[in-house]
This record gives C-alpha cells, sequence and structure tokens, in this order.
C-alpha cells in the first residue's frame, strides 16, 4: 500500500479499479514487481504486443486502401518491429531477471533501440528514430492503460490516472464512467484544476509521479477531503474508506436542503451567490444548486476545441443557451480569456517564454479585434434576449479598458445599424486580477460599471508564485497576509465607489475563507456551483458582526500559516461536521 499526498480539486471518496491515460512524453521510472507478479507481468507485455500489432495492421490496411501502397509501408515497418522476436525477447528478459514492471522494461530496451538508429550514419535510417518512438508510445499505451478515445468506452465506474489532462481532455470526463482523478502535474487554480472542480468527482492533482507508479488494472482510493491517493489498499484501510465513501454521501445530502434557501446571516445581511461556469449547460446546474445568475461564463471553452474559433452564430446560441439556463438571473460573459494556460489549436505552436506574463487575455483580444469583435456582436445579440453583463479578463490599464470598451460600442452602433435589438445599457466590467489593477482601484471605479476579483490570478501575480505550477504550489496561498490586505482596499474602494463588486476566484467557494470575505465586506461570491450549498450553509449560521471580527483578527496575522489556522478553528466552529 502507497499513500501519496497533492492537492486536492474536489472533496469525497472514490474507490476504484485504475486506468493510466497515454504515458506520452513522461519518463517511466525504474519499477520492480515481486517475483509472484512476474507472470503477470508478462502476460500484460504479451497482451500489449498483440494488441499493438493489431492496430498498426489496421492502420496500414486503412491506408493501403485510402492513400496506397506507399503510405501504408510505414506502417508494415512498424509491425515488422513489434513483431522482432529479438526486441521481444529482451524486454521479457528485464522482466524476468530484474523483476522489472513491464512499463519500465519496454521504455527502456526501446530506448536502447532508438539510440542504435541515432548512431548510423544513413540520414533516412536516422529519420526511423521518429518511427521508434511512436511504436515505443503505442507499446506504452497498451501496457498502461486507456487512450483518449478509450475513456469513452470505459464499461464500469474507474479512476483515471494521468500525467496531466489538458482543459478539453478535462471538459470531456462528465461524458465518461470515471468516477475519480489522480494527475502528476497541476495545482489548485490551474484550468484543469478548475474544470475537475466543476465536474465534481473526487480528484487530487499535483502528485508528481504518481503515473508511473502504477499499473492499469491496480486500486486505487482517492480522498479528496484529505488530498490524499492510496494506491493498493489493504483490506482494513479499503474498508474503513467504503465507510468514509457513505458518510461524505451522507454529508453532501444533507447540504442539499440549503440550496434553495436565501444565503443570508442570522442578523439578517443579504449575500449573493453567483455560480462559475466554463460551459452553457452549467447555468442550468447553477441554479439547481441555488445560485442565482452566473458570476463567471469563461467562454474561451468555446474556443478551445479541434475545430478552432466558433461563429458569430454558434456563440450567439451558446450564450442563449447560458442565459435560458439561468432563468431570469443575470449572465456576466467574462470575454474569451486565451493565452497562458489555455491556448487555440493554433497558437499552441507558438511558445512563449512567460507565458502567464505573455499575450493573454484582454492583451490577446485587442491584438485580434476580428476575433474579439465576433465575440461581442454575439454577446450584444444575446443581451437581447436576456440579462446579460459584459466583463473583461486581466484589465492592467485604464487604456485597456477604455479601448475595449470603445469595440464594445463599436459592434453596438454596427448591430443598432443592422436593426438587431441589442441592451443599449448593457453593463461593461472588469476583472481585478493583478497588483496594478488593484493599485489603481479607485480610478478603475470611476469608468466600470462592476468589478469582479479574479483571487486566482491576482494571487499568482502578487506573490509572484505560478497558479499552475506543482512545485511551488505550497507558496500559493490565499492566505497570504498580502492577499488578505489587498483585498480589503479593493472592497473598501469599491463600497465608497458604490461599484458593485463580487470575488469569483476559487477562494470565493471554500469554506474556509468564506467568514473572511463577509467580513472584508463582500456580499457577491461567485464559485463552481457544487460549492455553493456549504458556503450558504455556513453564510446562515454566522451574524455579520462575527464575520466582521474574524476579519479584523485574520488581517492581523504575519504569516498565512497564522490565517489558515485561524481560520479553520473559527470554520470548524460554525459548522463542526463539515469534513474539510
Ligand atoms: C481568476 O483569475 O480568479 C479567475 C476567476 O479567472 P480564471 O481562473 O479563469 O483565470
Ligand atoms: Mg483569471
Amino acid at each position: 500500500m502507497d499513500i501519496l499526498r497533492g492537492i486536492s480539486v474536489a472533496p469525497g471518496v472514490a474507490i476504484g479499479e485504475v486506468v493510466v491515460l497515454e504515458a506520452e512524453d513522461v519518463r517511466i521510472p525504474y519499477r520492480t514487481v515481486a517475483k509472484d507478479q512476474i507472470p503477470e507481468e508478462l502476460t500484460r507485455l504479451k497482451e500489449a504486443f498483440d494488441a499493438s500489432i493489431r492496430e498498426v495492421q489496421e492502420q496500414a490496411e486503412w491506408l493501403r486502401e485510402h492513400l496506397g501502397r506507399d503510405a501504408a509501408n510505414v506502417f508494415e515497418w512498424h509491425v515488422g518491429v513489434l513483431k522482432d522476436d529479438h526486441l521481444r525477447e529482451s524486454i521479457e528478459e528485464k522482466i524476468q531477471q530484474e523483476g522489472a514492471a513491464a512499463a519500465y522494461a519496454a521504455s527502456t530496451v526501446m530506448r536502447n533501440y532508438q539510440r542504435r538508429f541515432l548512431q548510423m550514419s544513413d540520414p533516412l535510417l536516422v529519420e526511423r528514430i521518429r518511427d521508434v518512438q511512436d511504436i515505443e508510445r503505442r507499446l506504452l499505451r497498451n501496457i498502461l492503460g486507456a487512450s483518449a478515445e478509450d475513456l469513452a468506452h470505459l464499461s464500469k465506474p474507474t479512476i483515471l490516472v494521468s500525467h496531466d489532462l489538458t482543459p478539453t481532455q478535462t471538459a470531456h470526463l462528465a461524458e465518461t464512467k470515471v468516477i475519480g482523478v489522480a494527475l502528476d502535474a497541476g495545482a489548485a487554480t490551474s484550468h484543469t484544476a478548475i474544470l475537475l472542480r466543476s465536474w465534481g468527482r473526487p480528484g487530487v492533482i499535483g502528485l508528481k509521479d504518481v503515473a508511473t507508479r502504477i499499473s492499469g488494472g491496480d486500486t486505487m482510493i482517492i480522498d479528496g477531503t484529505n488530498q490524499l491517493v492510496i494506491v493498493d489498499p489493504n483490506p482494513s484501510t479499503l474498508k474503513e474508506y467504503r465507510t468514509r465513501e457513505r458518510a461524505y454521501v451522507r454529508f453532501s445530502g444533507e447540504l442539499n436542503e440549503f440550496q434553495h434557501l436565501p444565503a443570508v446571516t442570522r442578523d439578517e445581511h443579504r449575500v449573493t451567490l453567483l455560480s462559475n461556469i466554463e460551459f452553457p449547460h452549467e447555468a442550468a446546474i447553477g441554479v439547481a444548486k441555488g445560485g442565482e445568475g452566473i458570476g463567471l461564463y469563461r467562454t474561451e471553452f468555446l474556443f478551445l476545441r479541434p475545430e478552432g474559433a466558433p461563429s458569430e452564430d454558434e456563440q450567439y446560441e451558446a450564450y442563449c443557451e447560458a442565459i435560458d439556463g439561468a432563468g431570469n438571473q443575470p449572465v456576466t460573459i467574462r470575454t474569451f480569456d486565451l493565452g497562458a494556460d489555455k491556448y487555440t489549436q493554433q497558437r499552441s505552436y507558438e511558445q512563449e517564454r512567460n507565458p502567464m506574463l505573455g499575450l493573454r487575455s484582454i492583451r490577446y483580444s485587442l491584438q485580434n479585434l476580428d476575433m474579439f469583435k465576433v465575440q461581442l456582436r454575439a454577446v450584444l445579440r444575446a443581451s437581447g434576449h436576456g440579462k446579460v453583463r459584459v466583463m473583461f479578463p486581466l484589465i492592467n490599464s485604464l487604456m485597456e479598458f477604455r479601448q475595449a470598451k470603445m469595440t464594445v460600442h463599436d459592434a453596438m452602433e454596427d448591430l443598432e445599424e443592422e436593426g438587431v435589438r441589442v441592451d443599449s445599457d448593457i453593463e461593461i466590467g472588469m476583472m481585478l486580477e493583478t497588483p496594478a489593477a488593484a493599485i489603481q482601484v479607485k480610478e478603475f471605479c470611476r469608468e466600470v460599471g462592476f468589478i469582479s476579483i479574479g483571487t486566482n490570478d491576482l494571487i499568482q501575480y502578487l506573490l509572484a508564485v505560478d497558479r499552475g505550477n506543482e512545485r511551488v504550489s505550497r507558496f500559493y496561498t490565499a492566505s497570504h497576509p498580502a492577499v488578505l490586505r489587498v483585498l480589503r482596499d479593493v472592497i473598501r474602494a469599491c463600497t465608497q465607489a458604490g461599484i458593485d463588486c463580487s470575488l469569483c476566484g476559487e477562494m470565493a467557494g471554500r469554506p474556509l475563507y468564506t467568514l473572511v470575505l463577509l467580513g472584508l465586506g463582500l456580499r457577491q461570491l461567485s464559485m463552481a456551483p457544487a460549492n455553493i450549498p456549504e458556503v450558504k450553509k455556513l453564510i446562515r449560521l454566522v451574524t455579520m458582526g462575527q464575520a466582521q471580527r474574524i476579519a479584523r483578527r485574520a488581517l492581523s496575522f504575519e504569516t498565512d500559516r497564522q490565517v489558515t489556522n485561524y481560520l479553520r478553528d473559527e470554520t470548524r466552529k460554525v459548522l463542526p461536521e463539515d469534513p474539510i
């Protein structure tokens, strides 16, 4: 039994058999198996060879039919390598003599094989190295588990283990039988983590090397509540976790009783809880969980698909679907926040040295005005269909806000000339996500319709910690005293100016921060729908006076650890049964 600690994306327990997603580009570390497991590894290897040969033969067949003999020859060469007895025997030997795991043995032998090609003087043979790499990947995938496409065909509840997942892969998990996820990569506010949170199943990420420590078919427990994964649990641990699984289901069931009650404190202060969504169909989920509108619709996910950017009509339809799903409640549409860790297909080839500081968000929009205008036209047309607000990501200077706002007005004029109905009073706001914007908040308050604080980015820029990098994730925390002070100043400035201010970073959905955020003066929080019931329950159990006292005290600490410990104690006093 192996216990690994990572970062939780969603609470709860999942227990099941593992499937390991393609190990492309992952180095397989040395792993041995017990003597009595050697036959199993040999069978695993044999099956992987057979499956690989079958796949390649099918591909060659298809190519021969559609593109002719020459194209098919490449794959026939692959079949030849896979059928090479000497290669297979070398791998088997490594398993038998060293007790090496099949994946490790295959990867080592294949890499030696690659080296031989590298040393050849004939450039045509050196070219073959790519083919050998391709064969290695295929073989490893067949040893370790599934490919992305296979996930769609899982026949039973399964735990997915992978080095990383792209946002697009993550977005499709809801259509599969995956019940929990464990990843090597990622940090709490990476976009993959955000999507996993919306999906709502237990998940632990940032585990560094989980994908190479296990094989498909092993049993794993994901303990999202305690940020752990347990590989090959012993019977008593398994039994204990079955009980915990039931307790968590009971706890979430009890929370559901709160979802349709108003978010009001014991002394009658009203708070508005809104939903963050990535896809239009989630708007209805937000309402079902007790949300009162959409505080953040991350529209860039419409663009992150293989077909490229959606047309104006496709966008219009998506926005209308979100509006309909949200009932009569307002929908805040954030214009596409591309760049950084969210690339469109064609941009993924243009490497940036510091993508988080690169051409992203509103900067990208203002340099791609045609694409930006298409989106604004779609948003404005949707504003004729229901209550919509528009918001720009990563505004860092007044000039950027003015230019973006002007683009909205240009698009509006065009549409009005065409006789299209739009909301000419549409509210135009900004996300406050950079230290520069926080420092200039008073100036912004004079020009913007509303402000939504994006703490995911604000924390990364304020603390100089990459939000998606597991190696520095322990430095990334909303409890840092500097973060609390900046939030205090921004919220205070907005309140004094009478500007509508909300917070839509991940901290809005974490019960640990609910009381301090209320105490700092926020009355609108936007979060993953799954978090709404618990945050609501907490709000209904406190008075505003209590929250203000907690905020004052939290602001007096010097270190993040003191802040976290204090907030945990205070939250537990209010909600002792919270398993988090
Ligand atoms: C944020 O930065 O806090 C935010 C809500 O936006 P995103 O997570 O999409 O960058
Ligand atoms: Mg952001």
